[in-house]
């Protein structure tokens, strides 16, 4: 057990225990790093990776994220042989729909995800209606594609499972003990000062979501991350057989996006359900009820015979956005011993063992050999106007 005092100390220190955490800590111990010791200011999943929808696809806009993914997929399908336990995967496969301006730059990008390797062709009306013949396709639909490998997973199982064997091959948690600041000499981080006392560290991960940029701050780093506060609603409509096999699905003409949930709930995701600056009020489970109206909206414009269906939950989340909409990855400016998985921009749950690994390897070996993150090496990008969330989960 990691006794925290005054003298403590860890070869690596992992501040966060969301996703991007608990996988850095697991490479690196699979990697033989040394004693890496996470802290986490309160629980596991208290963060974004407690609230995601943990949709699980590969089809992203650009090639580095969509490589970060496809190297990612394998670990959630076959979660139980690699990591032990269960991420509770369902291979839904993932419909994405795109509205009529949008359609010919989609038919591009389905081709060049292709070449990407992503398990993604266009889908026709009827190819949609077999995966759920409850699908509502109007006119404003312009095109679809069918990712077959994609599907989504119970992000509260896969942090637990993936806690559990990280503390089986001697990574130690202080849960309940938050960094307040980063300790520096020169080009060196030399520990993480706790409200506990302080810990000596020969490296240190932040992968602290929200709480990221304070830290960073400590110690002078300012990578222009700001928090945007998203809603997701659980319904349970009563004409939904148990059987109903839906697929998880990407509505772009929308703005939303839906996921089966266990015993027959359909979780709806929607842009409008949150904002830019807001913080989620931590988990907020109280929703207007004029809201609760548009996320019903949206569900009946896309499905059939959901009308009247029960709402049983609703919550909020946070992710961070970083300037450019893309995840921050990397040795921070300054600090060679300093990694960051930071600026999540809200697409970052299911990128999350390929991203652990890169990190793990890059503290170790000074560079990724697994998988490429160059491209999203800590950067500045200059203040304009505030990049657009789009729905990209
Ligand atoms: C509603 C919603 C839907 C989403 N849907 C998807 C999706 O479908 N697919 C997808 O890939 N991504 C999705 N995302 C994004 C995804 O959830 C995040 O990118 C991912 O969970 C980020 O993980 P993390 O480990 O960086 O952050 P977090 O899970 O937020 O973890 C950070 C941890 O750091 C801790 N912490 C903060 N400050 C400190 C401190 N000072 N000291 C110690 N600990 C600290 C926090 O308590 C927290 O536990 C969604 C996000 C939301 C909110």
């Amino acid at each position: 057990m990691f006794h925290h005092s005054e003298t403590a100390s860890a070869d690596v220190v992992v501040i966060g225990a969301g996703i991007l955490g608990l996988f850095t800590a697991y490479h690196l111990a699979i990697l033989g790093v040394g004693r890496v010791h996470l802290i986490e200011r309160q629980v596991p999943t208290a963060g974004s990776s407690g609230r995601t929808g943990a949709l699980i696809r590969s089809t992203y806009d650009n090639e580095a994220e969509a490589r970060l993914a496809l190297a990612s997929l394998p670990v959630f399908r076959e979660w139980g042989e690699r990591i032990g336990g269960s991420c509770g995967f369902r291979p839904t496969g993932l419909l994405t729909l795109v509205p009529r301006q949008d359609a010919d730059g989609f038919r591009a990008l389905v081709a060049a995800q292709r070449s990407w390797g992503v398990d993604v062709a266009l889908a026709d009306a009827a190819q949609a209606m077999e995966c759920t013949p409850l699908l509502r396709l109007d006119e404003a639909v312009g095109a679809l594609s069918h990712e077959a490998t994609a599907g989504c997973c119970d992000p509260i199982l896969a942090c637990r499972a993936l806690h559990a064997r990280a503390a089986g091959m001697g990574v130690t948690f202080g849960f309940g003990d938050g960094a307040l600041a980063l300790q520096a000499s020169g080009d060196r981080i030399t520990g993480v000062r706790t409200a506990q006392g302080t810990i000596a560290a020969g490296a240190v991960v932040v992968a602290a979501g929200t709480g990221a940029a304070t830290i960073l701050g400590s110690v002078g780093i300012d990578l222009g991350l700001v928090p945007h506060g998203s809603r997701v609603m659980v319904f349970h409509p009563w004409h939904l057989p148990e059987d109903a096999g839906l697929p998880t699905i990407i509505d772009h003409v929308q703005q939303a996006w839906f996921r089966p949930m266990p015993g027959n709930g359909l979780l709806v995701g929607n842009e409008f359900g949150g904002q830019r600056g807001w913080n989620g009020a931590d988990g907020d489970m109280e929703v207007p009820a004029d809201l609760v109206a548009d996320y019903r909206r949206v569900l009946s414009n896309r499905f059939d015979r959901v009308d009247g269906a029960a709402l049983r939950g609703a919550w909020s989340g946070v992710f961070v956005m970083s300037p450019d909409g893309r995840p921050i990855l990397g040795p921070a400016p300054g600090y060679a011993n300093l990694l960051l998985a930071v600026g999540d921009s809200g697409t970052s749950f299911k990128t999350a063992p390929a991203i652990g690994l890169a990190l793990a390897e890059t503290l170790l070996r000074g560079r990724a050999d697994s998988v490429a993150i160059d491209a999203f090496a800590p950067r500045l990008v200059p203040k304009g106007d505030p990049v657009a969330v789009t729905v990209s989960r």
